[in-house]
């Protein structure tokens, strides 16, 4: 699996993702930071595939 490491940004806060971040990821495959999904209310986000952290290996928690 391909790392989200210093890939991608959060489309939500424009931050790149940290090791241990808490993620999810949505049906889209569009990795967030889980605490911006769950504070944004300004627009409406797809339902969520997976949640994990932003580690190498991107375990589920
Ligand atoms: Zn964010």
């Amino acid at each position: 699996m391909v790392s989200i490491l210093g890939n991608l940004r959060c489309p939500i806060c424009r931050e790149t993702f940290k090791r241990q971040d808490k993620v999810v990821l949505d049906i889209i495959n569009k990795v967030i930071h889980w605490e911006c999904y769950y504070t944004c209310t300004e627009r409406e986000l797809f339902p969520i595939q997976r949640r994990m952290v932003a580690s190498e290996d991107n375990r589920d928690v």
